[in-house]
């Protein structure tokens, strides 16, 4: 997983503007995990990372389909970029650079393992590969908790 350091050296010193960000155009529309009957088409990460985020999102989209993907939460987002500290910590979070995401954050809390959290079930299994073979990494899978969360690796 990748260290503050190595965060900063590549994605540069995090700061509440996300100077770094850009904005891609989703391939489903996604709902706000905290307000369900709104829908975004739009999505803003660090530039360095957009390519990656979209063909996670292109994999998923042609792995499950749309109903799946509503059917199964994969479409609840919880949030990237957010310049804040990491949760319980003074580090800086993974969201600070727009190089994280959280789905479905409600029925996979931050201190939920993998005996509760929904992305742990099989069904999920396809969703977390996807975001492994682009460079993205799960916290469930890495800690066995906030298994709502994946992060790039380096
Ligand atoms: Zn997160």
């Amino acid at each position: 997983m990748i260290t503050t350091k190595q965060a900063i050296a590549k994605y540069g010193t995090p700061n509440e503007h996300g100077t770094y960000l850009t904005s891609i155009q989703l391939p489903y529309p996604m709902r706000l995990a905290w307000d369900l009957n709104t829908t975004v088409k739009t999505m803003r990460c660090h530039r360095l990372v957009a390519d990656k985020f979209k063909a996670v999102f292109t994999d998923l989209l042609a792995y499950y389909g749309y109903e799946k993907i509503k059917e199964l939460g994969i479409d609840l987002f919880g949030g990237c970029f957010n310049f804040r500290a990491m949760r319980g910590g003074s580090d800086w979070s993974r969201h600070s650079w727009g190089i994280a995401i959280d789905l479905d954050p409600l029925r996979n809390k931050l201190k939920e393992s993998k005996r509760t959290a929904r992305f742990a079930r099989p069904e999920y299994k396809p969703m977390i590969d996807i975001f492994y073979k682009h460079g993205f990494v799960s916290l469930g899978v890495e800690k066995d908790y906030d298994w709502m969360h994946f992060e790039i690796r380096e």
